[in-house]
C-alpha cells in the first residue's frame, strides 16, 4: 500500500519547483524549497535560473517541441553567421555532442507529431492550472494576450507558422488564428514597423511578468507554511530503498545534503551536521524529494537513473522604452524574437546559445538579438536598453519534459520544459503532486517518464 509522504523537499525554486511545492501543499503535504540563488532576484532579473527574465508567454497554441525539421533546417542555415540567433560552441564536449545527436535524431516530422501529441494533454489544461493558482491566493494575475500578434516581412514565413498551427490542432490542441489585413494589424499594434507586412493574430493566449509571478508564487508557498531556503545549494541526495541503494542513508527516507563529498558544506565551513538541523551544512531528512533544478537537472538526477540529456539553451532578454504601452505580446518568428509588455515598456527576448548554464553572459548574443529585431519595431530605440539578462532554458534532446519518479520511489524529477516551462509549470505541478500523493501517475505523464 502507498503511504503518501508528509514532508517533501523541492530542490530548485524556479517556476516548476514552486508550482510543484504549491500543488503539494494543496494536497496537505508540508514542503521545504531549497534554491542556491536568491529568488528575490526576480525583481531585477540577474543571474538565477530561467524563470525570471524570460518572455512570460502562456501560449498553449504555440507550445511545440523544439526538435523540429524546420528548426533544424533553420539552425543549419544560420549557425555560421556572426549574428546568428543560434550558437553552438566549436569545442569538444561529449555531453553537448550527445544532446545534439539526440536532437537531430528527433527532428523528423513523425517524431514532432508524436511529441506534440504527448504534450497536448498538458497544453490543453495549462491555462486552467493558472486559474487554480489564482483562486488559491497567488496574487499576480495572468493577462489576456489581446492581441497576440506574429509579424513577418515575407509571406512564405507566415505560411510556415500556419502549417505548424495545423500540426498543433491535429495533435489535439485547439488554436484559433487569423491572418490580418496589414492596416488593421498596425492599428491594433502601432509598434509594428511598416516592414512587417504580414501578420497573424493568435487568439486565446495569455502572458505575465515572470519575475513578479515567481515572487508571488514563493510568497504564497511561504504564507501556507512552506519553508523556502534561498542561497542554499544542495550537493547530494541519499535515498535508502529497495530499488536504489547507492549512497543509502539507512533511514528508509531520503536525506539531502548541502555538503560536498569531502564533508564540507557549499561554503567550505567544516563537516556535516546530520540530523535535521536547519543551519548551513546541515543534512535533512524528508519522505520524498523533487529535483526541479532546471538546466542543472542532470547533476542531482543522474545518479537516480535519469539519462535523458538536459542541455542549457540559453536565451537573452533586455527591456526598452516604447512610445506608447504595447497592446500585447509580439512574435517575430522568422527572426526568433519574442516581445512582451513588461512595466511600461517592452521586454525583447531571443537567442538559443548551447553553453553551460553558469557561463558568463556574452554581450555578442545581446547584439545578435538587437540586430534580429532591428527594423521590426517603430519608435523603439534598441540601443537604449535596461535589464539585460541571460537564462538557461532546460532543453531535452527529445523535446519532452521529465516529470515523474526516478529509479528511487522517493526521488522525483520535474523539469526539462525547454522553451515552455512558464506555460507548463502549473500543470506540471498539479500532475506531479497528484502522482506523489496518490502513488499512481496519471496516464498523461507516461511520455515524460524521467527514466525513458
Ligand atoms: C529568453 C527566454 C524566453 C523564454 N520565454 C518563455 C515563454 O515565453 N513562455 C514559457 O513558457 N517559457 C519561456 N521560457 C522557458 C522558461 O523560462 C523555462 O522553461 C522555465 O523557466 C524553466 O523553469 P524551471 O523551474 O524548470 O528552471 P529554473 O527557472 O532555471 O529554476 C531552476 C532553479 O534551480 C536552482 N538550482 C540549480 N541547481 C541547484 C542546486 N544544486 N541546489 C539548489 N538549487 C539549485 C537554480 O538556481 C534555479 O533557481 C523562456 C526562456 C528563456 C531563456
Amino acid at each position: 500500500m502507498h503511504n503518501a509522504p508528509d514532508r517533501v523537499a523541492i530542490i530548485g525554486g524556479g517556476m516548476v519547483g514552486l508550482c510543484v511545492a504549491w500543488f503539494l501543499q494543496e494536497r496537505g503535504v508540508r514542503v521545504t524549497v531549497f534554491d542556491r540563488d536568491q529568488l528575490t532576484s526576480g525583481v531585477d532579473p540577474v543571474g538565477a535560473g530561467s524563470s525570471w527574465g524570460n518572455a512570460g508567454w502562456l501560449t498553449p497554441g504555440l507550445a511545440t517541441p523544439l526538435p523540429d525539421p524546420a528548426v533544424l533546417r533553420y539552425g543549419l542555415r544560420v549557425l555560421w553567421r556572426a549574428d546568428s540567433p543560434v550558437y553552438v560552441p566549436p569545442v569538444a564536449d561529449a555531453r553537448l555532442a550527445r544532446f545534439v545527436a539526440g536532437f537531430v535524431r528527433h527532428s523528423t516530422h513523425r517524431r514532432w507529431q508524436l511529441a506534440m501529441r504527448a504534450l497536448a494533454p498538458l497544453t490543453t489544461t495549462a491555462l486552467e492550472a493558472f486559474d487554480v493558482l489564482h483562486a488559491g491566493g497567488v496574487r499576480v494575475r495572468t493577462r489576456a494576450a489581446a492581441p497576440f500578434l506574429a509579424g513577418y516581412r515575407e509571406r512564405a514565413d507566415l505560411d510556415e507558422l500556419l502549417r505548424e498551427l495545423d500540426g498543433v490542432r491535429a495533435a489535439g490542441q485547439p488554436v484559433d488564428a487569423e491572418v490580418l489585413d496589414p492596416l488593421a494589424a498596425h492599428d491594433l499594434e502601432p509598434l509594428l514597423s511598416p516592414q512587417v507586412r504580414h501578420v497573424v493574430q493568435v487568439h486565446g493566449q495569455r502572458y505575465l511578468d515572470p519575475g513578479r509571478f515567481v515572487a508571488a508564487l514563493a510568497d504564497a508557498v511561504r504564507e501556507r507554511g512552506g519553508r523556502i531556503h534561498e542561497s542554499t545549494p544542495i550537493h547530494a541526495i541519499h535515498a535508502a530503498d529497495a530499488t536504489h541503494a547507492a549512497g543509502a542513508a539507512g533511514t528508509g527516507r531520503v536525506v539531502i545534503s548541502r555538503s560536498t563529498a569531502d564533508g564540507h558544506d557549499a561554503d567550505g565551513n567544516g563537516a556535516d551536521r546530520p540530523g535535521g538541523a536547519d543551519g548551513p551544512g546541515a543534512d535533512e531528512e524528508f519522505d520524498a524529494v523533487v529535483v526541479a533544478t532546471g538546466a542543472w537537472l542532470p547533476r542531482l538526477a543522474g545518479s537516480f537513473g535519469v539519462r535523458v540529456p538536459v542541455q542549457a539553451g540559453r536565451g537573452y532578454s533586455f527591456q526598452v522604452a516604447t512610445p506608447q504601452a504595447p497592446s500585447g505580446p509580439i512574435y517575430f518568428p522568422a527572426s526568433r524574437v519574442a516581445c512582451t509588455p513588461v512595466g511600461d515598456g517592452l521586454r525583447v527576448a531571443g537567442m538559443m546559445e548551447f553553453r553551460r548554464p553558469d557561463a558568463p553572459a556574452d554581450p555578442r548574443r545581446i547584439r545578435a538579438v538587437v540586430e534580429a529585431a532591428r527594423g521590426l519595431l517603430t519608435g523603439v530605440d534598441l540601443d537604449v536598453r535596461t535589464h539585460e539578462w541571460v537564462g538557461p532554458r532546460p532543453c531535452t534532446s527529445d523535446g519532452l519534459p521529465l516529470i515523474g519518479r526516478t529509479a528511487s520511489p522517493r526521488v522525483f524529477v520535474a523539469g526539462g520544459h525547454g522553451m515552455w516551462g512558464i506555460t507548463l509549470g502549473p500543470v506540471t505541478g498539479q500532475l506531479l503532486a497528484d502522482a506523489i500523493v496518490s502513488g499512481t501517475p496519471a496516464a498523461a505523464l507516461a511520455p515524460f517518464d524521467p527514466l525513458r
